[in-house]
């Protein structure tokens, strides 16, 4: 009796699971490739076969059954128990009326996320910039900048233009005027609709009777309350308020000497913060990041990604033939190394161009299933320069292949829990981890194997990108926090008003509020799934900092990255993060290694 229970139980669950496995992709509007979803009575099936299956896991659950038993038939259960969760939380266990309603809410704030996105990407926006007010900025940014009829640079919101102005424009009033258009992108109807998102999210919490949408998230994710969530952020604010404060100090001093004035004479603006800071580090650490580009030549940098890949990880990439949606892409096959099996592709589409997406980003567009046959596809978008990268894009690059790699490195049974679908919590650590192979000697060194006429990196250069990149750590944390926290309320248990609530959080922080700003309004990760989720960037870089310790000195060691693939790239989302994250370690995580970071302590 018992063993027919358990085969039929785990036969149920894996029915359930398919359920689930189809549920996510199914929220988003029709996609006919696939078909499953078009039966018009899905959810019915799935729904009766979840409430089934629900129910035997409650008499299993009573059974007295021994620890051999029990390490059979619920080590399947705790594996199904995410895919159950997820699906669960698609509405599916809800009783009829709420579940219909859940339906529209869904379908709802899939159209509030791809109208949010358009109302950023199609603004074509351009501010007319006169040669003086470009100064500064290096010639080959000028060379490419487009020009009116009267010598006027026209400058738009892509991410290759407005950052390095920001960074190197002399102009303050410059970089107000661009500072100011920048935070009004999208805006005023993103407002509403961040607005609508958060009222729908707040529903969707009562629907399933919790106090609020961040509740409704966190209970899937490691740190499971918005209480842990809290804790964590005041514990980042006790350590970086004083840092930033003293930083603040320092560029304001730095400011005043540059333009001859008193410190007193002198305010810190938003929009000081990261020319000064980039001047500071060229005349501190004489780190020019326009210079660095002669360093890494784009095309060398992306060969120098797949090799340090491909050594560490055991596998190679191989240009080959596939339908691509620009000729700029390019197409790669991903190879074991010792089996020679092919286990994945990889789209690369770096460059940018009118339309395009403008943020760097990696798509897991197929996810792996063991159980299917299917093998994963990932693409990776960014917006580089042709030319050559400077350290931070060399960062981007770097911490995006690190959720490619997750995506077609992974090897799971199910496709819902392959490669990026882990707890939204860890997702980044992987790719926060990967970010630190462009700051060590043993890796970078080899970037002249793809260059020969470039610099070398060495030793000292290293040791001034380190010191460099320790200073503006306060202030750069301190944003993530206010970005975590605003996060946090707007979808905590009382409703705030998007803009109301952010001028007051704004306004607390050491530079305050810029008026005329609407900055909630281009604030993309609050609608696109990072929902009460913001804090996991600073979450999953505890973990990512701590795994770094296990490849000790050598961040080049094989065998740490092959266990690394196989405790954590493969796994995907099949086994709790922290449960994985304890395996590699061979310890309990800790955060030490994030503390030191976000004040500046970390050693080289
Ligand atoms: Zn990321």
């Amino acid at each position: 009796m018992k063993e027919w229970i358990f085969g039929h139980s785990v036969r149920r669950l894996v029915l359930t699971a398919l359920c689930g496995a189809f549920a996510p992709v199914a929220w988003t509007a029709p996609r006919p490739q696939i078909p499953i979803w078009n039966a018009p009575d899905i959810d019915k099936v799935c729904g009766e076969t979840l409430s089934k299956a629900r129910g035997e896991i409650a008499v299993l659950e009573r059974l007295p059954l021994s620890q051999a038993t029990l390490e059979r038939v619920f080590g399947t259960w705790n594996r199904m128990q995410i895919l159950v969760e997820g699906f669960e939380d698609t509405g599916v266990a809800l009783p009829p009326e709420k579940r219909a309603r859940m339906k529209l809410i869904l379908q709802r704030l899939e159209e509030v996320r791809q109208a949010f996105a358009r109302n950023i990407r199609d603004n074509k926006t351009r501010l007319a910039f006169s040669p003086e007010e470009m100064k500064g900025l290096p010639a080959s940014y000028l060379e490419k900048a487009r020009r009116d009829d009267k010598g006027s640079y026209l400058l738009g919101f892509e991410y290759p233009e407005y950052e390095p102005f920001m960074a190197n424009a002399e102009n303050e009033e410059a970089r107000r005027r661009y500072y100011i258009a920048f935070n009004n992108r999208g805006t005023p109807q993103n407002l509403e609709l961040l607005g609508e998102a958060a009222r729908l999210n707040r529903e969707i919490a009562s629907l399933y009777g919790l106090p609020s949408y961040a509740h409704f998230v966190t209970r899937r994710r490691m740190v499971e309350s918005p209480e842990t969530v809290h804790r964590f952020l005041d514990e980042v604010e006790g350590k970086v308020r004083e840092v930033e404060r003293r930083e603040i100090g320092e560029l304001r001093a730095f400011k005043a000497e540059r333009l001859g004035k008193s410190v007193q004479e002198v305010t810190l603006n938003r929009w000081d913060l990261p020319y000064y800071q980039e001047q500071l580090k060229k005349a501190r650490y004489n780190i020019d990041q326009e210079a660095l580009r002669a360093y890494f030549p784009t095309d060398a940098s992306v060969a120098w990604v797949f090799a340090v890949s491909g050594s560490l990880y055991g596998v190679r990439f191989v240009p080959a033939k596939a339908p691509l949606w620009h000729p700029s892409v390019r197409y790669y096959e991903v190879i074991d190394g010792k089996t020679a099996r092919f286990l994945s592709g990889v789209y690369l589409d770096l460059f940018p161009r009118d339309g395009k997406y403008s943020h760097a980003a990696a798509f897991g567009v197929r996810s792996v299933s063991l159980l299917a046959r299917r093998t994963p596809i990932s693409v990776l978008v960014a917006n580089l320069d042709r030319n050559g990268l400077n350290h931070r894009e060399l960062e981007t690059l770097l911490h995006e292949f690190g959720h490619i790699l997750h995506g077609v490195l992974s090897r799971t049974r199910y496709a819902s829990q392959g490669g990026t679908n882990v707890e939204r919590d860890f997702v980044e650590a992987p790719s926060q981890m990967y970010e630190e192979w462009t700051r060590k000697k043993e890796p970078l060194r080899l970037v002249h194997q793809y260059c020969k006429a470039c610099p070398e990196v060495d030793e000292a250069l290293v040791k001034r990108l380190h010191a460099a990149r320790s200073f503006g750590r306060g202030i750069q944390y301190g944003r993530q926090h206010l970005y975590a926290s605003y996060d946090m309320a707007l979808f905590g248990e009382r409703e705030v008003d998007p803009m109301q609530g952010w001028i007051r959080m704004e306004g607390e922080t050491p530079t305050g509020y810029v008026p005329d700003t609407q900055f909630p309004g281009t604030f993309g990760h609050l609608v696109g799934g990072y929902g009460a989720g913001y804090y996991g960037y600073m979450w999953s870089e505890v973990l990512a900092l701590d795994m770094l310790s296990v490849y000790g000195k050598n961040l080049m060691n094989p065998a740490v990255g092959r266990r690394f693939r196989e405790l954590i790239l493969s796994n995907g989302g099949q086994k709790p993060a922290a449960e994985m994250v304890r395996e590699f370690l061979g310890r309990d995580p800790s955060p030490k290694a994030f503390f030191e970071e976000i004040t500046g302590q970390r050693g080289d």
